[in-house]
């Protein structure tokens, strides 16, 4: 893959995604989804909380609302916080997200950077506007919260705002959904849905929009409670770029996680949830060495957050991270707290002590950003067949099997292929094609990524059998059709 535009094009032309409503002109930082894409992201979200909530003992889901109590957002700091800098060239009117443009220009990381810091480095640098060449006004903070009106527009409505990250909800139902759910510290809680950031400028396709998807957990800890889980991890290698190695410009390495905790780089939980989420995507088909784990320099950590580490994926328009492991500590249930008054601790039957749980990880990650990763590792051009071939996971893959009459012109073929559809349909997204030659139909399904193509001739009818074909090595195998449910089934884990 060149660049992120090939892919962009690919997903438009099969049914994966769009431009929003591409006949008015689309909508800058918004996307649709067609057949394909709707497909795969619904896979993507469903293992995620199979295997983040449904599999887990300690921890439970919640689904709260898009739009909420304006308070939520004061108490958590986004209505005074959740800015970026803006730069407007003073001639021409261009419009700079100003942490962007210094790290594009000058390869420096600048996000956190305040005002002054942000005016020095245009001046030394002697940076200016790259469409006019004038310079640039003061440096503004813009509020990246889309707001909108509740209730009737006139007097009695009121302002509101559409959330900007999954996470706060998580902190003001805590009191009910710990108590509902009976959990026992450590526990997490999980969500996944839509969040929405006015981004200054959205690029790079799905990566920087302005409407997406949060697949998002808090982990709860007593303080100081170290992770029980960390076992299952200790051997599993990371490719590590912390604080120091990045002030000392050096390259990332591989460190196992046991290396990493007994020389004190990483905390239990950082290490156990990067590992365990680096996992995920190799579990899930991509490959190891597209990532690493970079921990956020002191000026660039969120205003909640004491430390950082974010899961770096390497996009064709570089190194960026697709999650971010934060530890938020006690701040936002004493925020919480605070703002409502009302008492969220948690009461610790062991001890018969009240105690605020902290924070110590929360694993957040975009789904579109995860969409991208799995589309970049599968995306291949087959040379021999000459179309693209789709390497999805089975897990992933927007239709599982596609079945096809050898010839559309015997109906002996035809209604046998479509009772074999009609009974695998019932189990998996399934596809029926009968147009164009095998070959076509083939490259077609490779395209979308369909792990398995079923063909039904003429030898089926006598036999009660099919041929099933595997899309990376493209060998084929007579199978029965009483046991082609089940042989899918096993193919597809
Ligand atoms: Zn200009």
């Amino acid at each position: 893959m060149k660049n992120i535009d090939e892919l962009a094009v690919f997903c438009k032309r099969k049914g994966f995604v769009y431009p929003t409503a591409e006949i008015y002109g689309g909508l800058s930082g918004f996307y649709d989804f067609g057949p394909y894409g709707v497909e795969l992201k619904n896979s993507i979200k469903a293992e995620w909380w199979r295997t983040h909530v449904l599999q887990r003992a300690d921890i439970t889901g919640m689904d709260g609302s898009i739009i909420t109590n304006p308070q939520v957002w004061e108490a958590s700091g986004h209505i005074s916080s959740f800015t970026d800098l803006l730069l407007d060239c003073k001639k021409c009117g261009n419009r700079l997200r100003a942490d962007q443009f210094i790290e594009e220009k000058l390869g420096i990381k600048a996000e956190g950077q305040p005002v002054q810091g942000i005016k020095q480095i245009i001046s030394e640098k002697r940076l200016k506007c790259p469409k006019c060449g004038s310079g640039f006004s003061e440096p503004k903070s813009f509020n990246l919260m889309f707001t909108t009106m509740v209730g009737p527009v006139g007097e009695n409505s009121s302002i509101a705002y559409l959330r900007p990250e999954t996470a706060q909800l998580m902190f003001a139902c805590f009191k009910l959904v710990s108590e509902n759910a009976r959990l026992k510290l450590p526990f997490g809680i999980a969500q996944t849905g839509k969040a929405f950031r006015n981004e200054i400028s959205p690029r790079d396709f799905l990566f920087r929009v302005r409407e997406f998807e949060q697949m998002e957990i808090e982990y709860f800890i007593k303080p100081g409670q170290d992770c029980p889980f960390l076992g299952e991890v200790m051997n599993h290698t990371l490719n590590v770029l912390s604080r120091e190695m990045q002030k000392k410009k050096q390259e990332p390495k591989k460190i196992k996680i046991k290396d990493l905790i007994a020389k004190e780089i990483m905390l239990s939980w950082h290490a156990y949830w990067l590992a365990f989420e680096q996992k995920w995507f190799t579990g899930l088909g991509a490959k190891k060495e597209n990532f690493r784990v970079r921990q956020h320099l002191s000026e660039e950590k969120s205003h909640y957050a004491s430390d950082t580490w974010d899961l770096e994926y390497n996009f064709p328009f570089g190194w960026k991270e697709i999650l971010g492991v934060a530890n938020r500590a006690d701040f936002d249930l004493k925020q919480h707290m605070k703002n409502s008054g009302q008492d969220l601790a948690w009461f610790d039957q062991e001890t018969g002590k009240k105690i605020i749980p902290h924070v110590i990880a929360e694993p957040s990650l975009g789904v579109e950003r995860a969409f991208l990763v799995f589309m970049l590792e599968a995306y291949e051009y087959n040379k021999e067949r000459d179309n693209i071939v789709l390497k999805l996971h089975p897990k992933l893959a927007p239709i599982k099997a596609a079945v096809f009459p050898l010839v559309s012109n015997k109906p002996e073929l035809v209604n046998l292929a479509k009772k074999v559809y009609d009974d695998l349909k019932n189990e998996f997204s399934c596809f029926y094609d009968s147009a164009g030659s095998i070959g076509r139909r083939y490259a077609r399904q490779d395209e979308l990524g369909t792990p398995f193509c079923i063909t039904i001739d003429f030898d089926s009818i006598k036999s009660n059998d099919a041929t099933i074909r595997i899309r990376d090595s493209t060998k084929q195998e007579r199978i029965k059709l009483s046991g082609l449910k089940q042989k899918i089934k096993e193919m597809i884990q």
